[in-house]
């Protein structure tokens, strides 16, 4: 039985996940009010172009090209534009006039995040934005409350399908990395201009935001290491393949001391890494997400499912939405964003971590040795060598027979390896460093 007044809802944009938002919003309008005690009524969605053709259609006298007026009235206002501006001032005259916000907008969070939240805290208005990191998959509300009372220790996350796709088709396809972006533009997994995925930008933004709810601090995007998969080639994958390990580009964050200085802080970064072929993470297949969590006293927990699309997001945009409308009925203030731990926020040389290294060297006798002392100069311990069949050098000095060694190292700092690297580069057995690759989930 409903007894509260209607509330008011705004919805800023209505494209792939807006026109979701209304249309599941239109139909289950009746259900969600009576999980809310309330009733939930669309009172607009803004957009830019009024007369576009929208899936699913959105109802004509919905829309309006005024989102300032929308926003005006509103009880709850669900911004799904993207871009920083005006999604942010619209955000700000929302909080300003005393609604509740939903966003998916990771973009703007990992950007603006601490002036929206410290806005929505004056006013005690409440932010939500679960379909920001992980589309459908239930992270952001887990992260807040379910592990509320638990110390995170580690991140590990799949958060961008479309570098997971282009992946997973190089890896059980056999595809380039070129032909596998093909394939992802083609089905609408990558779009026109990709360089926000395969560069790792959209990775980075969604672990400053889970960084910054799992260790209670603000990770300012810059402070994110950001390495994208660009580099990656079909040889490095199928060779970690047949070495028992697969290629992913990984969103970590996690607490750690820096080994030199003995600052405890925490590291956020992203890049593209092996795992054990054995690891959850390595069954996260086509363009899914999957967040591999560590806590103290949960253990290893796992969130796994579409990290996109218009449908699957609205899902979690309306979670949010019964979330946010049941606390206008149940009253009380909002539940400020905890960054009361200030830990610093270390650089990836604080970072240690295992490499696997993939050398094409001169085929000679001492040649092994060699090599092995330079890691050791370096204080860099090898773990494993193994050597592929001698070939004959091409070039100018062609009649110089090479083998290919692949070595893998115990955990070393990202300081360490860089010298290592750069001597074997200037090292005269060594023609060539094929690849350097961090080692993860181990
Ligand atoms: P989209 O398809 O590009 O839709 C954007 C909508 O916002 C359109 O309806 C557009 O109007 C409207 N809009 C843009 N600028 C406007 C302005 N200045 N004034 C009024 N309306 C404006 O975007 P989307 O894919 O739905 O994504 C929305 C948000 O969700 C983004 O922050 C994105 O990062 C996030 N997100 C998306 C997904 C996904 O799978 N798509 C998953 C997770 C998170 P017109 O239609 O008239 O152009």
């Amino acid at each position: 039985m409903i007894e509260y007044r209607n509330l008011r809802i705004a919805l800023l944009g209505g494209g792939s996940v807006g026109a979701q938002v209304a249309s599941l919003l239109l139909a289950h309008g009746e259900e969600l009010a009576n999980r809310v005690g309330a009733g939930l009524e669309l009172v607009g969605v803004a957009v830019r172009d009024i007369d576009a053709e929208r899936t699913p259609a959105i109802p004509r006298h919905l829309l309006t090209t005024d989102a300032e007026s929308l926003i005006l009235g509103a009880d709850i206002v669900i911004e799904l534009m993207g871009g920083l501006e005006p999604a942010r001032t619209y955000i700000l005259q929302a909080i300003n006039s005393g609604a509740d916000v939903i966003t998916a907008n990771k973009a703007l969070l990992a950007t603006h995040g601490p002036e929206l939240f410290e806005a929505a805290e004056q006013v005690g208005a409440q932010l939500y934005y679960e379909a920001a990191v992980g589309g459908a998959i239930p992270i952001i509300r887990p992260l807040r409350d379910s592990l509320a009372g638990d110390r995170v220790k580690r991140i590990l996350g799949i958060v961008n399908g479309t570098t997971n796709f282009i992946l997973d088709r190089m890896d059980l396809h056999g595809d380039s990395l070129e032909e596998a972006l093909a394939t992802a533009t083609q089905l609408g997994y990558a779009e026109a201009d990709p360089t926000a995925d395969i560069e790792g930008y959209d990775a980075a933004q969604k672990v400053a935001i889970l960084a910054s709810l799992a260790f209670h601090t603000t990770v300012p995007l810059d402070a994110v290491h950001r390495e994208g998969i660009t580099t990656i080639t079909q040889e490095q994958v199928l060779s970690a393949r047949k070495a028992g390990y697969v290629v992913k580009l990984l969103a970590i964050c996690e607490r750690l001391t820096d080994a030199e200085t003995g600052t405890e802080g925490v590291s956020a970064r992203v890049y593209p890494a092996l795992i054990p072929d054995t690891h959850p993470l390595a069954a996260v297949h086509g363009a899914n997400n999957a967040v591999f969590l560590e806590a103290e006293a949960a253990g290893s927990l796992m969130f796994y499912g579409a990290g996109a699309g218009g449908i699957e997001t609205a899902s979690a945009v309306l979670g949010d939405l019964v979330s946010a409308a049941r606390r206008h009925v149940i009253g009380g203030p909002g539940v400020a964003e905890s960054t009361h731990a200030e830990i610093p926020v270390l650089p990836i040389s604080s970072v240690t971590t295992r490499y696997q290294i993939t050398l094409e060297v001169a085929d000679e006798p001492g040649v092994l040795a060699r090599i092995a002392s330079l890691f050791s100069e370096h204080s860099v311990s090898v773990e494993a060598v193994a050597q592929s069949v001698a070939a004959i050098a091409s070039g100018t000095d062609a009649t110089r027979a090479t083998a290919t060694l692949v070595i893998g190292t115990h955990e070393a700092t990202e300081a360490a390896l860089a010298a290592t690297v750069a001597a074997l580069d200037r090292s005269d057995v060594v023609t060539a460093v094929v690849s350097v690759l961090r080692v993860e989930g181990l």
